[in-house]
C-alpha cells in the first residue's frame, strides 16, 4: 500500500537517456536497481558529497550512468561480462558520459584499484563474492567512507529461505546472509541493512 503510493508521489527522473536505458535492461531482463534503490544511492552520495565512487558491476551501465548524470561523482566501474561491458560503454558515450565514467574490464576479484580514496564503494556483482569484495576493495576506501551492498534481501528469499525449492538457490541465499552477519559484525565498520530497493546496506569505514 505504502509502495503504491509512493510510486505515485515520488518522481523518478525524468531523462530520455534514463527511459531508454530501463527499455534495454527489460528487454534483456538485466537486473538495474529499483527507483527506489537508485534514488537511494544517488541522496547518499550528494549527502556525502562522494568525488569518487567505485561500482563492482556495471551490466548496461545503468546505474553509472544515473550517478554521474545526477551528482558531481565521477565513477568507476568493473564488469567481467564482455557483450555487457560494450554495451556499456556504448551507452556511456550515447549518455554524453564518458568523462565521469571509467569503465574496467575484468573480473572484479581479479581487477587491481590502485587508488585509496575512494569516496563509496558499491557492490552490486555476483552475490557469492560479496564478502571477498568487501575485504578487497576496503583498502581502497577512505576512512569515513561508505560500502553500499545491494540485494541483501533478494526478492525475499533471505528472510524465508525455507520457502526455497532450489537448492543452489538455497546455498546463494544462505551465503547473502551470511554476508549480512558478516557486515553488521565487521568490527571496522558501522554498518546497518535496510529494506529498500532489494534490500540496501550501508557500512561506514572507522
Ligand atoms: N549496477 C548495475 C547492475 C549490475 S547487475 C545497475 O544497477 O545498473 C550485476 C553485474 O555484475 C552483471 O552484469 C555481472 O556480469 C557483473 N558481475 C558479476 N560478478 C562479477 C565479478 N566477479 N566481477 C565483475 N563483474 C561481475
Ligand atoms: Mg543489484
Amino acid at each position: 500500500m505504502n509502495q503504491e503510493y509512493l510510486r505515485n508521489v515520488n518522481k523518478p527522473f525524468d531523462h530520455e537517456i534514463v527511459a531508454k536505458l530501463k527499455q534495454q535492461a527489460k528487454v534483456d531482463q538485466i537486473p538495474i536497481m529499483t527507483d527506489e534503490g537508485i534514488h537511494f544511492l544517488i541522496q547518499l552520495i550528494k549527502i556525502h558529497n562522494a568525488k569518487k565512487v567505485l561500482e563492482i558491476g556495471t551490466a548496461i551501465g545503468y546505474s553509472s550512468i544515473l550517478m554521474a548524470l545526477f551528482t558531481n561523482a565521477e565513477v568507476t566501474s568493473i564488469e567481467r561480462n564482455e557483450t555487457l561491458f560494450k554495451q556499456a560503454n556504448s551507452n556511456i558515450e550515447f549518455a554524453n558520459q564518458s568523462n565521469k565514467i571509467r569503465l574496467l574490464l575484468g573480473d572484479a576479484n581479479d581487477v587491481i584499484i590502485d587508488d585509496d580514496d575512494y569516496d563509496i564503494i558499491f557492490i552490486d556483482a555476483a552475490k557469492s563474492s560479496y564478502i571477498r569484495f568487501f575485504e578487497k576493495f576496503s583498502k581502497n576506501l577512505k576512512t569515513g567512507g561508505l560500502i553500499v551492498s545491494d540485494n541483501l534481501l533478494f526478492r525475499g528469499m533471505v528472510a524465508h529461505p525455507e520457502d526455497i525449492e532450489s537448492r543452489n538457490r538455497k546455498q546463494l541465499v544462505k551465503k547473502i546472509n551470511h554476508y549480512n552477519e558478516f557486515i553488521v559484525n565487521h568490527p571496522d565498520f558501522d554498518s546497518y541493512i535496510y529494506d529498500i530497493g532489494d534490500g540496501l546496506s550501508i557500512s561506514i569505514k572507522k
